[in-house]
């Protein structure tokens, strides 16, 4: 994960700098620091901690100081201390590197450079490409290895030499003492973007960092390099192909990233799922004429009418998004899925079959097990839709086709809306599977008209807030939790229990409702919260039966029901409802009350909500 910015302009960059690592503190934020280059020598500053700690430690900002780089770090290699937050800098001082990634052959190639007589001060893979970049800047020209191509920059080559040494994966900003006046950028599997204005650039791992500034941004692929210069930049590939590429248009405004009257970044995109679901259907549901048009992937969706089997990978809650999508393309469409952890399916020689479409989901579109199961899927011929919300990111353009959520940036930690958005979108597509495969239109037609209504019923639930708060504070001193739900209300358990644990640092279980009784249930002692989605549907009764076991065992039970539903009062020591739906749709409802759970219980036991320890937004790492 973490957050790397660099900045070349004629504006002071120390704030510049600073800012953009807050926005970019959901990446990463165990510690940070800033290098700056002022009057031919690059100053670090750095330190363990948020970027508070940072700001503490800066000194006043200078105006002479127009170029420099920033990170925000969530440690892979070496604790997060001092010595090991970047940027690194080199043995000789000359070149500086904040990176985003990890350096796989970096232990290797640390051994080959000591024996060179270069000296390492940290833990970190980083350093690694700092002493290299370094070596070959100072090696330039000495010998035949090290023979620069007339006319080449000295910096960029040395960049280049070293990248070309390097495995793993990088977003990286760079620095050189002798360029005044340059930075450059490098990607391979973490993401990397260049904000252009007038006479103004900033690199950065995420477009929040830079759409402040500006709207305009180069996307880097992977592989390839961005020289920024006080005259303009230029791309290229690590092995110094000129690559010509265009400005894009960042979608998001600055306002959809700031808090505005919320506490939390979570709060506020709980409460923005109806809007949310909103755009994500816009112009894709049609219940007037019945219709689902899903652009993205429409080249695809005649094929898909006969294929045999669908598999979904992810991780995390978009893995429970990816179980919820399970039940909806057998149930509505008849198709065999299976849904798989991204970071076991690529490592499981999977069988892909002709006939196969594999389907990646991820949020940020930059997770890196789902990557990497995207590319071992497409090795071995299968189709691959992607369903990302970061327009541009790497997943949407390894894939085949996709389709975006548009449920805009989501910045907590603890993803909500994403989820939410991500259900619809495989809603959307199993319904449009459905009418494709099947016979009848009816239940497609019926499942479009009641998927345009769940907006409104979201908003129906989150009026519900303060009692759900309520709950949470009657339940704060009990450490542990059951999440039960049956059918396709059972991921929905899983991602309540995620949700939980996340950021209250509660344990929490999912569980199928009916596999409590073959074990889980020994853990149920007094008092014990138990929160049962217990919604109207063919297990409806089943369920009670569950509720009981629990109730006998004096658990607390904590019932999500439908609205309406008297009968199920006496079971209930805490009742939530949500209004009907076909069980088909009941995810994006049910799931609403476990977020807010999670989130007052989070508040509640005093944590930072969109902080939580140890965790980072996007998982750019393996
Ligand atoms: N591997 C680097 C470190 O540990 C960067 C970590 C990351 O990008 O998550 O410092």
């Amino acid at each position: 994960m973490c957050g790397i910015v660099a900045y070349l302009g004629q504006k002071t960059a120390q704030p510049i700098l600073i800012e953009g690592l807050k926005r970019l503190e959901y990446r990463g934020y165990d510690s940070a620091g800033v290098a700056l280059l002022s009057n031919g020598v690059i100053k670090i500053k750095k330190t363990s901690g948020r970027i508070a700690a940072l700001e503490a430690i800066l000194d006043k900002p200078q105006a002479n100081e127009t170029l420099g780089l920033g990170h925000t770090r969530w440690a892979t290699h070496g604790v997060p201390n001092q010595i090991n937050a970047h940027p690194h800098a080199d043995y000789t001082g000359k070149i500086a590197v904040v990176h985003n990634g990890i350096i796989e052959n970096y232990s290797t190639l640390k051994t080959w450079l000591q024996n060179e007589g270069v000296t390492f001060v940290s833990d970190t893979d980083t350093e690694v490409i700092a002493n290299l970049i370094g070596y070959f800047y100072e090696k330039c020209d000495a010998g035949e290895r090290t023979r620069k191509p007339q006319g080449q920059n000295r910096f960029e080559w040395a960049v280049q030499r070293a990248l070309q040494e390097v495995h793993g994966t990088y977003g990286l900003g760079i620095l050189c003492a002798d360029c005044p006046d340059m930075f450059i950028g490098a990607k391979k599997g973490s993401p990397l973007i260049l904000g252009v204005s007038e006479g103004e650039y900033i690199l950065a791992s995420d477009a929040a960092a830079i759409i402040e500034h500006t709207a305009k941004a180069l996307y880097l692929s992977d592989n390839e390099m961005v020289i920024v210069t006080a005259d303009g930049f230029h791309t290229k590939t690590i092995d110094n192909i000129a690559v010509t590429k265009s400005l894009e248009n960042i979608e998001f405004s600055l306002e959809q990233i700031e808090l505005g009257s919320f506490k939390h970044h979570m709060l506020k995109e709980i409460f923005e799922q109806p809007k949310a679901l909103t755009t994500c259907m816009g112009g894709r549901i049609d219940p007037q004429n019945d219709r689902i048009h899903l652009g993205g992937v429409n080249d695809y969706l005649r094929a898909m009418t006969h294929i045999k089997r669908l598999i979904i990978t992810a991780c995390g809650t978009a893995f429970h998004a990816g179980l919820v999508g399970e039940f909806l393309f057998e149930q509505m469409a008849r198709i065999i899925t299976e849904t798989e952890y991204a970071s076991e399916f690529r490592y499981r020689n999977p069988i892909i079959e002709d006939g196969t479409t594999v389907i990646a989901i991820s949020q940020s579109g930059e997770t890196a097990d789902t990557l990497a199961a995207v590319e071992q899927a497409k090795e071995r011929g299968a189709t691959v839709l992607g369903i990302v919300n970061v327009v541009g990111s790497s997943i949407a353009r390894a894939t085949d086709a996709g389709v975006y959520l548009h449920a805009g940036p989501e910045i907590g930690v603890a993803s909500t809306k994403a989820f939410t958005a991500q259900v619809a979108v495989l809603t959307m597509l199993a319904i449009e599977l459905s009418r494709r495969r099947l016979v009848s239109s009816d239940e497609a037609t019926r499942y479009i008209k009641e998927l345009a209504k769940i907006p409104d019923k979201i908003s129906q639930i989150l009026k519900q807030s303060e009692h759900i708060r309520t709950i949470a504070q009657a339940n704060i001193n009990q450490n542990n939790w059951l999440f039960l739900g049956r059918g396709i209300n059972y991921p929905v358990a899983l991602e309540g229990a995620l949700k939980l644990k996340e950021i209250s640092y509660i344990h929490a279980e999912g569980l199928p409702a009916a596999e409590m009784k073959h074990g889980p249930i020994a853990l149920i002692v007094d008092g014990m919260p138990a929160v049962f989605i217990a919604t109207n549907g063919p297990q409806y009764d089943k369920i009670i039966g569950n509720i009981c076991e629990v109730r006998a065992r004096k658990g607390k039970t904590i019932i999500v029901a439908t609205e309406g539903n008297d009968h199920i009062k006496p079971y209930a020591d805490y009742l939530i409802t949500v209004p009907d739906a076909p069980e088909l749709l009941q995810p994006m409802l049910t799931v609403i009350p476990l977020q807010l759970m999670a989130y007052h219980a989070a508040v509640l036991r005093g944590h930072d909500v969109d902080k939580p320890r140890n965790l980072a937004k996007s998982v750019t790492v393996e």
